[in-house]
């Protein structure tokens, strides 16, 4: 009997194919079952190979009736592989759905079905600003492969203008997939696109269950589901004759993945829309420095909707002097009275902090020690509620000690503030208004997001206090004073790219503030005269992006310069920094690159890992990508060692 002959990816981190035979054809993309080291894997036809000159193993079964990711897909997910230098297998393995991922899964042939996806009859629409006919007449223009970047401040109407394109696109007979960072900002768009749109809307996050997001993939891949929103899982979903991508939130850094496969969405989007040759819009409020380059270097098409619906401007920005202030949960007591006042008006006042649980650290008074997580180089977090105190990293659970376990003292004191305790202390200040926490402990369960921003919606004057979750998109009315509380830390961080996350996160927060003539943002701050703050002061974000894209250019600061973080994690610190240290020799000797480190990353252990990094600099991508390519191969000779974790971080969002 004849044999074919297969390259097949497997998902493990090994970056190589491997050799299997079987007598039937298969075509790449397909699924199949394969022994592997004793185990069965879920591989990936790659390519027909050759008959080798070694004994190969028979493919055990074929899982697709039809390849699972169509040849375009497949072409792009070989580039995701090769351009964030990863294991295909794995990154075949990343974009499925779990079901999908199983040995025994077998999926059948999935017939067509026509979709009855319309805009609902008299559905709620609106006559179009001017900003907003000009937005969508661009886009729709496009040309096959026309990335926008459009700039819409909060309340300018971008999600009207999504609704109108997805319509104009679903009358071409086309699909469009509609991206958001975080799975908390799906129930508010989808909603948005529902009370529009009849017919299958496919909705697809980690919190879906497997039945649920295989049906999704399903109505995909059936053509019956033609508008999708979702996180960065879906951007394989099959969806027929895609005709458009929107990225909502494009600066936000959820975008990236930071386990695994460290792909940004945003290029993978990009590449998408490239290799099917369809236009693109990556969309905020907040533009990325990555983004507002990209329309200097490469073109791309720049609109702006810089006015609210209603014509309402800006809340204004205060820089509150806190360096003597008395403060009682983090607040200046001396705000309170404001707060007092804009309830009292019915209006709702939102308060920020990034830091959930009750207090982030717990130490004893009469020694030096403080509660560490056993695993990790962290503070442990005291959340009161619970009465637990629980690592923020790996997620363990302490009881709270009623000795010091150092010198057996009984005393103990709470140090900082979380969002818990504003809540608890704030309960008590103002005890008639309701007080809304708005953080991943109040959000994780089932429904819970949702049951939270019905709340907030609710009600009318109330205090809001969450993290950096209630920056994020969400559109609450009648909001008229904003309290930002850490953006100290941001302003003293050493990550290159601290100034514009903070930059783009009090923007947001500003934005969610504030539709009267009255409304304020107060941001408390022991650095009033910072030149950074002062600059961003007057809320003018494109002026203060475009000063700071040439701070960055004279600094040699990406998006200007190329930087690949190699990290590592091991339980042996010493190996690990060795073999970091012998990559830096291998980049000195052969390349122009420069490079800093081996370093301990700034959370050096986790889970019982080290966590150490290289970072290497180049002038631009190409550079960096010859540079990894020269270390893969001085890797391959010198690591047999599968006690150190490695992985490559191409232009990290995150130094932690
Ligand atoms: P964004 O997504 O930029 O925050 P939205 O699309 O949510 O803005 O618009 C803000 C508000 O204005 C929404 O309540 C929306 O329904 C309404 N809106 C949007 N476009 C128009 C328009 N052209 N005329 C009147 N109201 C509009
Ligand atoms: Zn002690
Ligand atoms: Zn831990």
């Amino acid at each position: 009997m004849q044999n074919f002959y297969y390259s097949v990816a497997l998902p493990t981190p090994l970056r190589q194919l491997f050799t299997y035979h079987s007598s039937t054809k298969i075509a790449p993309g397909s699924r199949v079952a394969v022994s592997f080291n004793r185990r069965n894997l879920v591989g990936f036809i790659i390519k027909s190979c050759p008959k080798p000159n070694f004994k190969t193993i028979e493919i055990k079964e074929i899982l697709d009736k039809e390849p699972t990711f169509d040849n375009e897909s497949f072409q792009t997910l070989i580039w995701i592989a090769n351009y964030y230098h990863h294991s295909i297998g794995e990154v075949f393995n990343n974009f499925l759905p779990p079901k999908l991922r199983k040995i025994n899964f077998v999926l059948e042939k999935i017939a067509n079905s026509e979709t009855n996806t319309q805009v609902i009859k008299g559905s709620k629409t609106y006559d179009l600003t001017p900003d907003q006919k000009n937005v969508i007449s661009q886009i729709q223009q496009s040309k096959g492969f026309d990335p926008t970047i459009l700039h819409g401040v909060t309340s300018s109407g971008k999600t009207e203008v999504y609704l109108q394109l997805t319509e104009k696109f679903l009358k071409q007979d086309t699909s469009i997939m509609i991206l958001v960072p975080e799975i908390s900002l799906t129930p508010q768009i989808y909603e948005r696109f529902r009370s529009r749109f009849k017919g299958n809307i496919g909705l697809y996050h980690s919190k879906r269950t497997d039945k649920e997001r295989f049906e999704c993939w399903q109505d995909c891949k059936s053509g019956n589901t033609r508008i999708l929103i979702g996180t960065r899982s879906s951007l394989f979903l099959p969806l027929q004759k895609l005709g458009l991508i929107i990225l909502d939130e494009e600066h936000d850094p959820s975008f990236k993945q930071h386990e695994g496969v460290r792909f940004s969405s945003k290029n993978v989007a990009l590449k998408i829309a490239q290799d099917r040759d369809i236009p693109i819009v990556l969309s905020s409020a907040t533009p990325s420095l990555q983004a507002l380059e990209l329309v200097d270097s490469k073109n791309y098409k720049f609109l702006s909707m810089p006015t609210r619906i209603n014509g309402d401007l800006p809340p204004s920005f205060i820089l509150h002097d806190t360096r003597t202030a008395t403060k009682k949960a983090g607040i200046d007591i001396s705000l309170f009275p404001i707060i007092q006042k804009t309830i009292d008006r019915g209006k709702k006042v939102l308060i920020f902090l990034n830091q959930r649980g009750f207090a982030p650290l717990l130490s004893c008074n009469a020694c030096s020690w403080s509660a560490l997580c056993k695993n990790c180089s962290v503070k442990l977090v005291f959340h009161k509620e619970d009465n637990i105190l629980l690592c923020h990293k790996c997620q363990k659970k302490y009881e709270v000690p009623k000795k010091c376990p150092q010198c057996a003292s009984g005393k103990f004191h709470y140090y900082g503030v979380g969002t818990e305790q504003i809540e608890s202390e704030l309960k008590n200040e103002f005890k008639e208004t309701p007080l809304i926490r708005f953080d991943l402990d109040t959000t994780k369960k089932k429904g819970s997001l949702e049951d939270v921003l019905k709340k907030i919606s609710d009600s009318n004057s109330a205090i809001l206090v969450g993290t950096q979750m209630i920056a994020k998109g969400h559109d609450f009315s009648e909001v008229e004073l904003g309290i930002i509380l850490n953006c100290d830390q941001g302003l003293i961080s050493h990550e290159p790219n601290a100034i514009e996350k903070l930059s783009q996160l009090l923007i947001q927060v500003i934005g969610r503030v504030g539709r009267s003539g009255t409304s304020k943002v107060i941001i408390q701050t022991d650095y009033p005269d910072d030149k950074n703050l002062n600059a961003l002061k007057e809320g003018n974000y494109l002026r203060f992006s475009k000063y700071l894209l040439g701070e960055y250019k004279r600094l040699k600061l990406p998006p200007y310069v190329s930087i690949a973080l190699i990290r590592t994690k091991s339980k042996d610190l010493n190996a690990s920094m060795s073999f970091l240290r012998d990559i830096r020799s291998s980049v000195e000797a052969s390349t122009n690159a420069h490079c800093i480190g081996p370093l301990p990353a700034p959370l050096n252990k986790i889970k019982n890992l080290y966590r150490n990094y290289l970072l290497i600099k180049d002038k631009d991508l190409i550079e960096t990508h010859k540079t990894i390519s020269k270390i893969n191969a001085a890797i391959g000779k010198t690591i047999e060692d599968k006690k150190i974790q490695w992985s490559i971080d191409l232009n990290p969002s995150d130094y932690s």
